[in-house]
C-alpha cells in the first residue's frame, strides 16, 4: 500500500474497496444517494494526511481490487496484503433521512461530498432532450430524469438540515444544459439569492457557459462565490464523440472563453474546471491542464467512473500508474502559475491541486509548509479548520453509532 496519500486516494478511485465482513449490513457508512450502477455505492473515507477519498464498494466494480476495508474494535482500516493503515469513515448523513416542507425526500436534492452540498435543482439537461447528452453522464445525478425544478424552499430546507448536523461547509450548486443566452443563470438566481440570504456560506456554481460574457459578470455579482465551466475533456476529436451536445450546442472554444472571462471577474482561485483522468490520451490531459492554468483557472481531475446507467458502462479504468504524471504535472503547474489553491481543496470526488503536491513532493505533509503563496484571499484558513471539525464530529457519529450496533 502506497505510503503516499496522493497516490493512495487515486488508486483507491480506480481499483475501489472490498468490504470486509466485519461491515457487512452496516448501510450508514456508504453512501449510495441518487446514483445507480456496479460503481454508485461509495464510501468516504479519510485517509492518513486528512486526505478525502469517495472510493467505490460495489462488488461487480472491486472484484480485482487488493484493497479491503475492515474494522477493528472501534477502528477501521483499510488493508493490502499485510500492510493496513487506519483510516475514518465519514458516514452517510442524517439528513439523508429527512423530508422537506413539500415531502421530498432530502437524499433526492442534495448529496453531501466531503465539506460540500451538492445540489442539481433543475429539472432535464438540454442535451439530453436533443439526445446529445455526455456518454458519461448518469441520468439520475445531473437531474435529467427530472420533469420539474426542485423548488427553492426546498433547496433551503436540505441546506438547513446539512448545515443543523455539521454535514457541510458549503454548497455547489449545478446544472446541465439550459438552452438560452444566459444558460441558466437566471433559473439559478433564486436559488443562489435563497441561499445566501438564510446562510452564511459559500456558494459554488457549475454550469455551461452563456453565450455572452455579461452573464459571468452577472453571476459574480448575484453573490455567487466560485464558478465552474467543466470542459472535462481536452481532445478536439474525443469530446466530440462523447459529447456532443457541449460541442454543438456550445462550441467547446466557448468553454475555454468563457473561463478565460470569469478568471478575470472571479478572485484567483476560485474558477476551476473538471478533467476527466481515463477518457483521453495522457499528454492530452496535461495539454488541458496548460491551457487552464494558463488563463489563471484552477484545473481539477477527477478520475472516469463507468456508471451503469450510461453509454460508457464498460470503458475500462485507467492505470494509475500511467496517469499519476498528470497529477504531478498539475501541481508544479498551478504553483508556478500563483493560482489559489486553498478554495477547491477537499474534495472526495475529485483531486484537487492542493492534493496533487504528493505527487509532486511525496513528503509535502502540512499546507502551512507549502508557503504564503497558498494562504486564502478568502480567510479560508477558518474555514478548513471548521471544515475539519465537523468531520470529526461526522466521524465521531459514525464511531459511536458502533457502540449502539449489534457488530
Ligand atoms: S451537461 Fe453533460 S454531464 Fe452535464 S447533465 Fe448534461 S449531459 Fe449530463
Amino acid at each position: 500500500m502506497s505510503p503516499n496519500p496522493g497516490f493512495l486516494k487515486l488508486d483507491l478511485a480506480i481499483r475501489g474497496i472490498v468490504v470486509d465482513d466485519s461491515l457487512r449490513g452496516r448501510n450508514d457508512l456508504f453512501h449510495a444517494p441518487t446514483v445507480r450502477g456496479p460503481v454508485a455505492r461509495s464510501v468516504e473515507l479519510v485517509l492518513p494526511g486528512e486526505v478525502l477519498v469517495s472510493a467505490p464498494v460495489d462488488e461487480a466494480f472491486t472484484t480485482d481490487s487488493p484493497y479491503s476495508l475492515l474494522q477493528e474494535a472501534d477502528r477501521f482500516y483499510l488493508q493490502a496484503g499485510d500492510e493496513r493503515a487506519e483510516v475514518q469513515i465519514v458516514g452517510a448523513p442524517g439528513y439523508y433521512a429527512k423530508k422537506t416542507r413539500s415531502g421530498l425526500p432530502m437524499w433526492r436534492i442534495g448529496s453531501s461530498y466531503g465539506p460540500y452540498l451538492a445540489i442539481n435543482p433543475a429539472s432535464r439537461c438540454a442535451f439530453s432532450a436533443k439526445g446529445s447528452q455526455c456518454q458519461f453522464c448518469d441520468a439520475s445525478t445531473q437531474g435529467v430524469d427530472r420533469d420539474e425544478p426542485i423548488p427553492v424552499e426546498d433547496v433551503v430546507d436540505t441546506v438547513r438540515a446539512a448545515f443543523a448536523e455539521g454535514a457541510i461547509d458549503f454548497v455547489y450548486l449545478h446544472i446541465g444544459y439550459v438552452d438560452s443566452e444566459d444558460s441558466g443563470v437566471r433559473f439559478l438566481e433564486p436559488y443562489v439569492r435563497a441561499i445566501k440570504r438564510h446562510f452564511d456560506t459559500l456558494v459554488a456554481v457549475q454550469l455551461q457557459p452563456p453565450r455572452d460574457n455579461r452573464w459571468i459578470d452577472y453571476i459574480y455579482a448575484i453573490g455567487v462565490d466560485a464558478l465552474s465551466y467543466s470542459i472535462q475533456i481536452h481532445d478536439e476529436e474525443i469530446l466530440k464523440s462523447l459529447c456532443v451536445g457541449r460541442v454543438e450546442q456550445v462550441g467547446r472554444q466557448r468553454y475555454y472563453d468563457a473561463l478565460a472571462h470569469a478568471a478575470q471577474i472571479f478572485p484567483n482561485g476560485t474558477v476551476w474546471s473538471d478533467l476527466i483522468v481515463g477518457l483521453e490520451p495522457t499528454e492530452s490531459t496535461i495539454a488541458g491542464v496548460d491551457s487552464l492554468v494558463d488563463m489563471g483557472v484552477l484545473p481539477v481531475l477527477s478520475v472516469f467512473r463507468p456508471l451503469g446507467d450510461t453509454d460508457l458502462r464498460d470503458h475500462p479504468m485507467p492505470d494509475t500508474a500511467e496517469v499519476a504524471p498528470v497529477f504531478a504535472h498539475m501541481f508544479e503547474r498551478v504553483r508556478e502559475a500563483g493560482i489559489n489553491i486553498n478554495w477547491v481543496r477537499d474534495l472526495s470526488f475529485a483531486v484537487t491541486p492542493f492534493e496533487a503536491r504528493y505527487f509532486s513532493d511525496p513528503d509535502a505533509a502540512v499546507s502551512g509548509a507549502l508557503g504564503p503563496l497558498y494562504r486564502s484571499r478568502l480567510g479560508n484558513l477558518a474555514v478548513r479548520n471548521l471544515s475539519r471539525l465537523r468531520r470529526r464530529l461526522r466521524v465521531r457519529q459514525v464511531n459511536d453509532s458502533f457502540g449502539s450496533s449489534n457488530l
